[in-house]
């Protein structure tokens, strides 16, 4: 078995079609992805269905999901140290028998003493780490109701196109390939339709942390213009938490509905 270190080894294991049923735009955009370790070569159902995929050993994602399990543990660790009663209403939850609660996309989410995550929901890495440097590192403040974008908070346009490569382009791609895309974010995940912002056709609100609201504005595909998709923070996001924890927020969201896609597909 061979094992793959490059994205253009990734790439002529691919069927290159260009198909978009991993949610990426392109072959070569699931190349790097699997570099990265944000997808794994299953993800690719054409590979998968010609049995392309066992043909190779791919290690980085093992080694990608053990650094974010190492991730979470630190910031466990660092959450064991808060008085969480205390943290309740800075981080708009609630201490509740001995946990930490707080509400994750219409969900209820329980924060124990020792900082692990419980919650009948999907807890998935991308969303679990955020949601710990929030109780870390959340802070008060009122929302503004002034939606921006990620690149004019503070710090965010240095990481701009990072955070459109890997959170808004899949978002975009999962929205194109799914009818039904918005509909459960509304039904699944407790998503607000919101008047229409910037023109958009479609405009929802999701609240993936208490007082962290996201809003995903869509422009279907319409003649020879490309389908567009763009994500908007309220305007104190950034006094209410770092750039970066923003960043894998929208990171882990994207990843995460991709994965329940993936498997309702
Ligand atoms: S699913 Fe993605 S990687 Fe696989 S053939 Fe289609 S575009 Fe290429």
């Amino acid at each position: 078995m061979s094992q793959l270190r490059t994205p253009l080894a990734v790439y002529r294991i691919l069927p290159g079609t260009n198909c978009g049923r991993c949610f990426l735009p392109s072959c070569l955009a699931f190349s790097a992805a699997v570099i990265r370790g944000d997808k794994r070569l299953e993800d690719c159902p054409p590979l998968q269905e010609s049995g392309g995929a066992g043909q190779v050993a791919d290690v980085r994602p093992k080694v990608r999901e053990t650094e974010l399990q190492e991730q979470i543990s630190l910031l466990q660790a660092r959450v064991s140290s808060l008085d969480l009663p205390l943290v309740a209403a800075r981080v708009g939850g609630e201490w509740c028998n001995g946990r930490l609660r707080l509400q994750v996309l219409g969900k209820m989410y329980e924060v124990g003493p020792d900082g692990r995550v419980t919650s009948a929901c999907h807890t998935h890495p991308g969303l679990v780490i955020p949601l710990l440097h929030y109780i870390l590192e959340g802070r008060e403040g009122e929302l503004t109701g002034d939606w921006v974008a990620f690149r004019e908070l503070k710090d965010g346009a240095a990481m701009n196109a990072l955070f459109v490569q890997r959170g808004e382009a899949p978002l975009k791609q999962l929205a194109d390939s799914q009818p039904e895309f918005f509909g459960d974010l509304v039904s699944i995940f407790s998503g607000r339709r919101a008047d229409a912002h910037l023109d958009a056709e479609i405009s929802l609100v999701l609240y993936p942390l208490p007082k962290l609201p996201v809003m995903i504005c869509y422009w279907p595909p319409e003649d020879d213009l490309d389908s567009k998709l763009t994500l908007l923070f309220d305007s104190s996001a950034d006094r209410r938490l770092g750039i970066r924890p923003i960043y894998s927020l929208a990171v882990g969201l994207a990843m995460m509905f991709e994965k329940i896609a993936r498997r309702h597909l």
